[in-house]
C-alpha cells in the first residue's frame, strides 16, 4: 500500500486497452498510480473525446457541440502511453493484438473499451441522414444527430408556437 492507502502492485509487463473512450480512459488513469512500474498502452485512432452526454444538453439547445468535444492527448496521466491506431486482430492465445497498421503488440492484461455500434439500420425505414427533419430526432446518433435534434426542435417550436418538456433533469 502506498501513503495513501491504494493498493499498488509491482507490473513490470505492458497492459494493454483498446479503445480511448471514457471507458479506457478512465480504466487507464485509474490503473496508472496503482501498477508501479508498468507501461499502460491505449489503442485508438480517434483523436477527439467525445462526452457523450453532453449531446442531451446540445440537443436541448443549452450548450454548443463543441461542449462534447475535447482532446484524448488532455486526459492521458502519466504513464500512459497512446498509438494512434486501431485494434483490428486479437490473438488471445498468444497475447497479441495486430494493429491496422499491422504493428504487433505482446500484451499480459488486454481491457477491451471498444464502445458501441449502434444499429440503427435494423430499424424498419430508419435513415440517419433523417434525423433533424420531419419530426425525428435522436441524441444516440451521436454529436452530428444531437445537432440536428436541436435545430429540429427549435424549428417545430417556430412553427407551432410549441414547448417541450422532461422528466428528467438536464445536466448542465
Ligand atoms: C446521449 C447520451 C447520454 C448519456 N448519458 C449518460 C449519463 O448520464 N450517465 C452515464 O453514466 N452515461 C451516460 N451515457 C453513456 C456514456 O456516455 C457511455 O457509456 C460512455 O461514453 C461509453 O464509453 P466507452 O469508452 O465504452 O465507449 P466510447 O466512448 O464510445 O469509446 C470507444 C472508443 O473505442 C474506440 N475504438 C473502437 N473500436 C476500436 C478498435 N478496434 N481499436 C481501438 N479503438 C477502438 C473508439 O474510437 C472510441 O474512442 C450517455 C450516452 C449518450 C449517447
Amino acid at each position: 500500500m502506498d501513503g495513501n492507502g491504494r493498493a499498488l502492485l509491482q507490473f513490470g509487463q505492458k497492459p494493454k486497452i483498446g479503445g480511448a473512450g471514457a471507458a479506457g480512459l478512465a480504466t487507464g488513469n485509474r490503473l496508472a498510480p496503482r501498477l508501479e512500474g508498468a507501461e499502460i498502452i491505449l489503442l485508438d485512432r480517434r483523436r477527439e473525446h467525445l462526452y457523450q452526454p453532453g449531446y442531451m444538453p446540445v440537443a436541448a439547445g443549452l450548450k454548443p457541440p463543441s461542449y462534447t468535444v475535447s482532446s484524448t492527448a488532455e486526459w492521458l496521466s502519466e504513464p500512459l502511453h497512446w498509438i494512434e491506431e486501431r485494434a483490428a486482430e486479437r490473438g488471445p492465445l498468444a497475447k497479441v493484438i495486430t494493429t491496422d497498421t499491422a504493428r504487433r503488440l505482446v500484451y499480459d492484461f488486454l481491457v477491451v473499451a471498444t464502445g458501441l455500434e449502434l444499429d440503427y439500420a435494423a430499424i424498419e425505414g430508419m435513415d440517419l441522414r433523417r434525423i433533424g427533419m420531419n419530426g425525428l430526432g435522436s441524441v444516440y446518433a451521436g454529436l452530428e444527430g444531437a445537432a440536428a435534434t436541436w435545430r429540429a426542435m427549435t424549428a417545430l417550436v417556430q412553427r407551432r408556437a410549441g414547448s417541450a418538456s422532461s422528466s428528467a433533469p438536464l445536466p448542465r
